[in-house]
């Protein structure tokens, strides 16, 4: 049977395909092969996509109440774009893009990240010329090959938010408070700010300079793969994970001690309009951003509750030059991005979101009584009251059981005797009171019940 299969990871097979490989019809059952998913691209399925549609759900109700529309862009983009908009010199754009020529042989990459993108379409659009101010979020999938580990994938879901066309630090302040109440909605309450400054050029430049020749006298302290970047970005030594790195950072000047009256101001001013809207933060110089077009602010949301490694939740800053970096017309801008898969693993940790468990499960038998109860569901699903009934025919105690395990609010029984009496019997799950309730008014009777109860809660 020659050698056909001798590539095949077994452990993709079923059962049943080894028994049969063993008697040689290898070809046949290749088709067979159990499929996996990409390593670090994960299928989210309920109940986890529950917990999943609530943040997006809040995130989306965050932006309406703050003014900021929904844009999608495409996942797929020029390569140059984030050559350009992410920057050369990073992590990402080094080593961690999915990138391949497509059939015409155009460099395409999978987005790593969602700024980029949207400035890409505010410029090719020419929004911030029509409008003066350009509030804009986002949600969905990004790509980055990273070491795949918890709360680090290769497929991960951003959510985030930018502000074009405000220079005035109640718009970094704004921006900071859509993240923080974000959190607070989704019941996220372990939670830090942290914020700091990257100032402006005229400050940061001769700040760069003096960095880099201090990192040049101390070279045997520097971290190898940080020596070639020593030119580019030194400020980064202060983000470095090595503790050789992090004990050298120590000792090395800090830009918040060297700003200029401009970047002092401005930070100055974000802080006040952060203790104006009672959010708390602390100022962390650590905080660094990779990039000539960032500017004064930059911020983190980190957490204690998905452990050391991956603590962040969220972060973002002023990004004042990369519009302009990108063909448009120099534009402030301001913004974040959260990870909804650490949001999701804080969540499910917490056990803060348990599950979705339906307003009402009907319990029905007979002819008569799974008619009246198809009918009353469709009438309360349609006002957006989940219902659950019966489609299997099983018995009535069969269908409490599934209704117990559902966790269901109420239960409303339509049995036979019930259809007789004309009378249906609601029972609270919770308190485990009963009412009766008149057949020919059930939808309307039960409406009033769920009002009722949603007001309660
Ligand atoms: P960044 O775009 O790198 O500033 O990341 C913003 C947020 O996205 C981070 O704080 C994380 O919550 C999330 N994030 C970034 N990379 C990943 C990844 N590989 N897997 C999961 N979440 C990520």
């Amino acid at each position: 049977m020659g050698g056909i299969l001798l590539d095949v990871d077994l452990r993709h097979l079923y059962l049943l395909d080894i028994l049969v490989l063993t008697r040689s019809e290898v070809h046949v059952n290749l088709w067979c092969m159990k499929l996996q998913s990409i390593r670090g691209m994960n299928d989210i399925a309920p109940p986890e996509s529950h917990i999943w549609g609530k943040i997006e759900d809040a995130a989306r109700a965050v932006c309406r109440a703050a003014g900021y529309g929904e844009i999608r862009t495409p996942i797929l983009e020029p390569t140059e774009l984030f050559k350009r908009g992410v920057g050369e010199a990073t992590d990402i754009v080094e080593k961690e893009m999915y990138t391949f020529d497509d059939r015409n042989g155009d460099s395409l990459t999978l987005r790593p990240e969602g700024t980029a993108g949207v400035v890409r379409a505010v410029n090719q659009h020419g929004w911030a010329i029509q409008q003066s101010i350009l509030k804009l979020f986002y949600l969905g999938p990004m790509y980055r090959h990273e070491r795949p580990q918890k709360g680090r994938y290769r497929q991960f879901y951003q959510f985030g938010i930018e502000l074009l066309g405000v220079q005035d630090p109640l718009a970094d302040a704004e921006v900071i408070s859509v993240g923080w109440d974000l959190l607070k909605k989704i019941g996220i309450h372990d939670v830090e700010l942290r914020i700091s400054t990257l100032g402006t050029d005229s400050c940061r430049k001769p700040y760069f300079k003096k960095l880099t020749a201090l990192l040049k006298e101390n070279m045997d302290l520097v971290p190898e793969d940080f020596k070639s970047r020593i030119e580019k970005n030194p400020q980064r030594i202060f983000d470095h994970k090595d503790e050789k790195a992090q004990a050298l950072a120590k000792k090395l000047p800090l830009l918040l001690d060297e700003l200029d009256e401009e970047s002092s101001q401005h930070f100055k001013r974000v802080q006040e309009h952060l203790h104006s809207m009672e959010i708390p933060f602390v100022v962390d110089a650590n905080i660094v951003r990779g990039l000539d077009y960032y500017c004064h602010t930059a911020f983190e949301f980190t957490t204690n509750s998905l452990g050391k490694t991956q603590n962040a939740l969220g972060g973002g800053g002023r990004y004042d030059g990369l519009v302009e970096m990108l063909g448009g017309r120099p534009t402030p801008g301001v913004g974040f991005a959260m990870g909804l898969d650490r949001l999701a693993l804080v969540l499910q940790e917490a056990s803060s979101f348990g599950g979705v468990r339906p307003d009402l499960v009907i319990v029905s038998s007979g002819k008569e009584s799974v008619s009246v109860s198809l009918k009353v569901a469709r009438e309360l699903r349609g006002r957006g009251i989940s219902v659950e009934v019966d489609l299997e025919g099983r018995s009535m105690k069969a269908q409490l059981k599934r209704a117990n395990k559902l966790n269901a609010q109420y239960v409303l029984l339509i049995g036979e005797d019930e259809c007789a009496s004309g009378m249906a019997i609601l029972k609270n799950m919770e308190t485990r009171s009963e009412d009766s309730i008149p057949l020919e008014k059930l939808t309307a009777q039960l409406l009033e019940k769920f009002v009722e109860s949603f007001h309660q809660e």
